[in-house]
């Protein structure tokens, strides 16, 4: 059965007029991974896909700068 996110439509980068994701803004980034560390994708996050691109670069980034985990659990 296909579960569908419908407590927000709307990618959060766009409601807050982000226009880059600062690969620095830790807290923000760890809301788009799971419990595995891993990049949570678009259709969980509901992330478009200019902000979803942004965000995958941005924690990698973090991840070569060892702010974030490469692997968890
Ligand atoms: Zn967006």
């Amino acid at each position: 059965m296909i579960t569908k996110n419908t407590n927000s439509k709307q990618c959060h980068l766009c409601v807050n007029n982000a226009k880059s994701v600062d690969y620095k803004d830790v807290e923000m980034l760890k809301g788009h991974l799971d419990t595995h560390a891993r990049i949570v994708k678009h259709r969980r996050s509901s992330t478009c896909s200019k902000h979803q691109r942004a965000v995958a670069t941005a924690v990698k980034r973090a991840r070569f700068l060892a702010l974030l985990p490469y692997l968890a659990g």
